[in-house]
Parts: structure tokens; sequence; C-alpha cells
């Protein structure tokens, strides 16, 4: 096999948002299947849900974007079609997402130490978590758009990223130039 030199340079991309959110991260996890006609949530629904409500009010409050409300095919509040419903709707997005999870007791004070442990939640679950209540607050039309995504998981004040209490902070970015 060889490696041809890449015909188109990475994108440039620019910075649309700095979201800081403060709760305790849940990531989205396993659904359990309450039975016949009974639905299904979450197993970890009771923590799941306020994160992901903190994520969407801090996502509204910070870029000034709101849900999509049905009205016949349209947005009650700004008569958007649904499609193209979305701050920065069916435009390539790339998102840097970093949870800052409660550091253990037993964990050393004045060391820096990383979330190992199956408490802290697998990264790829928060991601998702984060990704959804994105596209629940209206500033993307569906996660589908995002076409980079980058994720870190630490403790707090222990990376340039990093909140000093738990939550998470998530840069939205989209394609340089693209229309707006
Ligand atoms: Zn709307």
């Amino acid at each position: 096999m060889t490696l041809t030199a890449p015909k188109l340079a990475a994108p440039t991309w620019d910075h649309r948002a700095a979201i800081a959110i403060y709760g305790t991260p849940a990531g989205q996890g396993a659904i359990s299947f309450l039975g016949k006609g009974r639905g299904a949530r979450h197993t970890n629904e009771k923590t799941l849900k306020p994160w992901r409500q903190a994520i969407v009010l801090a996502t509204r409050d910070t870029t000034g974007c709101h849900g999509y409300t049905d009205w016949n095919g349209i947005c009650l509040t700004c008569r958007t079609p649904k499609p193209d419903h979305g701050l920065y709707a069916n435009i390539p997005t790339a998102v840097d997402i970093t949870v800052t999870v409660p550091k253990p007791k037993s964990a050393p004070k004045r060391k820096r130490s990383w979330p190992i442990t199956r408490a802290s939640s697998d990264i790829d679950h928060h991601a998702r978590a984060c990704l959804d209540a994105l596209a629940e607050s209206g500033l993307i039309r569906d996660d589908s758009q995002v076409v980079e995504l980058a994720t870190r998981k630490v403790y707090p004040s222990e990376h340039p990223e990093a909140l000093t209490e738990p939550g998470a902070l998530i840069r939205v970015y989209t394609l340089a130039g693209a229309p707006q």
C-alpha cells in the first residue's frame, strides 16, 4: 500500500462560541427497555436529564439560539422550516469538549491526576450527551453536521481548558468562509 499526497489541505475553522456549563457531567450510556409498550429510558436518567438541561440552557444563554417549536412544519418563534432550523444549521461544524468531572476524595490533592475510573464515565458517552444537547438547544440542526470532534476528560483546574469546578467547556467552530 502506498500513501499518496493529500489533494486538499486541512480546513480552517471560525471560533463561534465557548460555552461553560456548571453541574455534574453525566454520560449518555445504556438504555433500558421497560417492557412491551412502555418505552425505554437511559439507565442514568436521574443524572443525565439535569445535565443535558444545563447544557441546553447555557448554550442558549451564551449564543442566543432557541429550540424548535413546531407549527405546521415551521418554527413558531422564527418561522424557519424544520430542515433549516438552528443558529448554525447545515454548516460543517467542529466541536471541542472538555468535561471537568469531580475529583474523588481519594485522589492526590496537590498532584495532577486523571479521571480513569469507571465512575468518571466513558469519554464517548460524555461527547454523546453534549452533542445531543447542542442539537436540542437549537445551535445546530442535528449532530450529524459535526465533522470534527475532540473530547477530553479532566479534573477541576488540572488542564488549561478545565473549569474550576465540575461541568464542561464546549467550543463550537464553523467552517471558515461558510455562508451564514
Ligand atoms: Zn426558531
